[in-house]
């Protein structure tokens, strides 16, 4: 299997890199924003309950994610290998992945991060906010606060695979086809 983490914020290009990466790869996606977007749309526990962290820009707690991280990784026993977009969010969202993968006698072969200054952030998510219907895309406060809680949470888990030399950066600033060709060099790099 080949499992991969593409890292980066909010705004970074990681859904729209990670779906030609699937195609290419012949992976399995699991993207968790994705996942609680679907739950809240069918209107299941799950979904009522994720919702009031995302609207706010808050990390939904880790138990959820890790249970339905769970879920999927048994759905896609069979295949070729997953990409992680938006997961592990927090170090212990990381420790559990990896201990999940073990008792699969699997592992995270690399992390790829997707580095874009803050300022192009912003703005790529207020111009996807005209479109996505996404409450945590329109409002400034909002996605001020997603930033923070990634700087704050989120990027000690690229320092706990880098200490493990399993982290890479490349740029996400550029065309989409430029961006997906270098993440593609790391990926075969890591087959
Ligand atoms: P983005 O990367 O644009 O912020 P996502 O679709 O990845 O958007 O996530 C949207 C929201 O879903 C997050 O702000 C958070 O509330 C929740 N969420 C998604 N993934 C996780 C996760 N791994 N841990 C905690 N909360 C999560």
């Amino acid at each position: 299997m080949l499992n991969i983490i593409l890292f980066g914020p909010p705004g970074a290009g990681k859904g729209t890199q990670s779906e030609k990466i699937i195609n290419k790869y012949n992976l399995t996606h699991i993207a968790t924003g994705d996942l609680f977007r679907k739950h809240l749309g069918e209107g299941t526990e799950l979904g009522k309950l994720a919702q009031k962290y995302m609207d706010e820009g808050n990390l939904v707690p880790d138990q959820v994610v890790i249970g339905m991280v769970d879920e999927k990784l048994k759905e896609g026993a069979n295949s070729n290998g997953f990409i992680f977009d938006g997961f592990p969010r927090t170090v212990p969202q990381a420790q559990a992945l990896e201990t999940l993968l073990e008792e699969k006698g699997e592992s995270i072969n690399g992390m790829i991060a997707l580095d874009v200054p803050e300022e192009e952030l912003k703005k790529r998510i207020k111009e996807r906010g005209k479109t996505s219907g996404r409450a945590d895309d329109q409002d400034e406060n909002k996605i001020e606060n997603r930033i923070k809680v990634y700087l704050d949470e989120t990027l000690p888990v690229a320092n706990y695979f880098d200490q493990k030399d399993k982290f890479v950066k490349i740029n996400g600033v550029g065309s989409i086809d430029e961006i997906f060709n270098n993440i593609c060099d790391q990926v075969d790099r890591l087959k």
